[in-house]
């Protein structure tokens, strides 16, 4: 087995971390909270199992939001860095499964422009008008059940 090491950061280089192992999947995601915590149009993440990821400086300046969407059992956890704001992990509680899952944000990761592809599309019902859906991914309409991720 190859260990290929994914190193990442905030934008301040405060926070550093290191995954090792291929990812479980890459998600993009259209919900109204993932844009808001972005900024942007969606989300980008990676999910790992928690024994893939670490945290290797900066780990006591990540700040947590607890993300608790209305009528929803389960609450994100959204981990960002305190000095530049920028979203690095999220981890979730409240369903089942989900406790050695996290998912890592692909823009903080330091790769090359082709490192990078989504395997899954979750809230297509959200998707911006503009943004055509991606070629190849699993597309679902809202979260689908067993992947735990935000
Ligand atoms: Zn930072
Ligand atoms: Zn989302």
């Amino acid at each position: 087995m190859s260990s290929k090491v994914i190193r990442g950061s905030c934008v301040c280089e405060k926070i550093h971390y290191e995954l090792t192992g291929p990812p479980i999947t890459n998600i993009i995601c259209h919900c109204d909270n993932c844009r808001k915590v972005t900024g942007s149009v969606f989300m980008a993440n990676s999910m790992y199992t928690k024994e893939n990821f670490k945290i290797t400086t900066g780990e006591d300046i990540l700040k947590t939001y607890d993300d608790k969407p209305p009528g929803s059992n389960n609450t994100v956890h959204r981990h960002f860095c305190s000095n530049c704001s920028s979203p690095v992990y999220t981890t979730s509680s409240g369903t089942p499964g989900s406790e050695n899952m996290l998912t890592v944000t692909a823009g903080t990761m330091d790769l090359g422009n082709e490192a990078w592809k989504p395997s899954v599309e979750v809230f297509c019902i959200r998707r911006r008008a503009f943004l055509h859906p991606f070629d190849g991914t699993d597309k679902h309409e809202q979260m689908p059940q067993g992947l735990v991720s935000d």
